[in-house]
């Protein structure tokens, strides 16, 4: 699951405590599925499993809030499938509730040691039931919310840097592998102290959040990504993207910001900002580490400052420069 790259600020997280908490219920009896599709249908979307296999798919798929399992299934059983769960980054955070005939404590034990919330025996209580599902999908969303937040920059609701850095990891093992392209753009606001200076503290905040979402505004790919690197400093991230291709996307990053600043615009009392923009381009017989890839960025940053501000530059010849 990845983070939105742009949030309305009114709405933080687009009313995500309101909507329907989504269930997954798995049990190999038919009839236990639809008894308890009828204890939670009326206010919760729920997906169902007969078995294991099909349950694991459909929480990596549908990512449910909340998943209650049957141990004694055929096949895979419930602890293995929970052990499945917690071991997969996808579903890890998704509290699993057991609901089972062997309600004996070693039983319980076993289950609470392999990543459950919670042990229900049966025959259960619809209305315990319900109870302990509403307590733990209220835990698992402001779980989520906080992950969330840990990933966000306060100021503009883009990325945050530690969402870059990880993602960039992420990416630097991939392409060791796959030895696709990729490529990052460092991006740094003209003269910003002087805006600062003649225009306010708050107007530098608010030109700053325009700056924000006009480069989120303009990546094309659901797998790119921008964050505030820190500053007046962005960073993008552009997986699959050659020299060329990202310098094609920096030139129209820079025209935009420039753009969508403009007063008539932004509809603020301030004027627009420039921005320069330094390109990395992976180039794995040349680089040791994604430190180098930031570095040829940087690198670059500077010769699109050098050069007068309001530019893009690119190139390896900047590494050992
Ligand atoms: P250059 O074109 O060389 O990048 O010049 P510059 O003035 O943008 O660069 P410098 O690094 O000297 O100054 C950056 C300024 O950005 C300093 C600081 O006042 C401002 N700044 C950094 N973070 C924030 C912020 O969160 N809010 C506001 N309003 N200003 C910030
Ligand atoms: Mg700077
Ligand atoms: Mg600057």
């Amino acid at each position: 699951m990845d983070i939105a790259q742009t949030l309305p600020a009114e709405t933080p997280f687009g009313g995500e405590l309101e909507r329907r908490p989504r269930l997954l219920v798995v049990d190999d009896q038919p009839v236990n599925v639809q008894l308890l599709y009828r204890v939670f249908a009326a206010d919760h979307q729920v997906f169902a499993a007969t078995e294991g296999n099909k349950a694991l798919e459909i929480a990596r798929q549908q990512q449910p809030d909340l998943i209650l399992l049957d141990v004694v299934m055929p096949e895979l059983d419930g602890f293995e499938v929970c052990q499945r769960l917690k071991a997969d980054q996808l579903t890890r955070d998704i509290p699993v509730i057991f609901l089972t005939a062997n309600a004996d404590p070693e039983s319980e034990a076993h289950g609470l040691d392999v990543g459950a919330v919670d042990f229900i025996g049966k025959p259960f209580n619809t209305k315990v039931v319900r109870a302990r599902v509403k307590t733990h999908v209220t835990l698992k969303r402001q779980g989520d919310l906080l992950r969330r937040w840990v990933f966000l920059d306060g100021l503009t609701g883009i990325a945050n840097r530690r969402h870059f850095d990880e993602r960039l990891a992420v990416e630097w093992a991939r392409i060791q592998r796959s030895g696709a392209p990729l490529s990052v753009l460092l991006i740094d606001v003209d003269h910003f102290k002087r805006f600062n200076d003649s225009h306010g503290h708050q107007s530098g905040d608010d030109c700053l959040r325009r700056v924000a979402a006009a480069l989120a505004s303009g990546l094309q790919r659901p797998t790119d990504l921008v964050a505030r690197y820190g500053g007046e400093e962005f960073v993008c991230l552009l997986p699959d993207t050659d020299g060329y291709g990202a310098q094609h996307m920096a030139e129209q990053l820079r025209q935009r910001v420039h753009q969508e600043t403009q007063p008539g615009v932004s509809g603020a009392p301030w004027p627009a900002v420039t921005v320069s923009i330094g390109v990395g381009s992976a180039r794995l017989d040349l680089m040791h580490s994604a430190d180098d890839l930031l570095r040829e960025a940087d690198l670059n940053l500077y010769r699109a400052k050098k050069a007068g501000r309001n530019a893009v530059r690119a190139g390896a010849a900047a590494l050992s420069a």
